[in-house]
């Protein structure tokens, strides 16, 4: 174990930060001397704003969706299509989309995915109140926005299989060759799906 050379407040300082996805110990270290080198500009307004965010973070009883308000920002805009649900993993996947502006729709976030490995089960995940806002007469198509991974997969069969009485109509991402993407630098598993999927032209 290496000697301290700060107090316990900064040790505490770093190591939490070492927490973060993305951040090793030693960039922890860098991390936590920015932030005291910019005491004024950085610390203080970023501990104010851990503090806010921690006291009024809410999940959204609707969706899924992290917010400071219920229901949450998504939730509440009338400007978005009610008849569509945008199924996805995580709330990073919730904002990456909104990021690509991909879609003017509603979401459903299941807090994971199916996997035999690590024992997620279907109760475990954000399911059952997913069948009761499909079964909602305003709703039309479910879109599974699921990762490409085994278990994404599998989870997507899932939910087709527990929405298949509704008369909603079921989706999933097209897998394929990425916007710019060269044919040579694909790996196998993206180039087969993409054959698979080909689309009249
Ligand atoms: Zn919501």
């Amino acid at each position: 174990m290496a000697q301290s050379v700060a107090g316990p407040e900064i040790e505490r300082l770093i190591q939490l930060l070492a927490r973060l996805p993305g951040l090793g110990p030693r960039s922890a270290r860098r991390a936590a001397l920015h932030l005291i080198k910019k005491r004024e500009q950085l610390l203080g307004p970023l501990s104010e704003a851990l503090k806010l965010a921690s006291e009024r973070i809410v999940v959204c009883r609707t969706c899924g969706n992290v917010d400071t308000a219920e229901p949450c920002m998504v939730c509440r805009d009338a400007g978005r299509d009610p008849s569509i649900i945008v199924v996805v993993e995580d709330v990073s996947d919730l904002w990456a989309l909104e990021r690509a502006a991909a879609v003017r729709a509603r979401y459903h976030v299941l807090g994971g995915v199916l996997s035999a490995l690590d024992g997620v089960r279907p109760e475990h995940l954000n399911l059952e109140p997913l069948v009761v806002r499909a079964a909602e007469p305003e709703v039309k198509e479910i879109i599974l926005a699921l990762n490409a991974t085994v278990d994404g997969q599998t989870t997507a069969h899932y939910v087709t299989e527990i929405l298949s009485g509704l008369s909603v109509k079921v989706t999933k991402l097209a897998h394929g060759v990425p916007v710019g993407g060269e044919l040579d630098y694909l790996d196998e598993g993206t180039l087969s799906a993409a054959m698979k999927q080909r689309t009249a032209f």
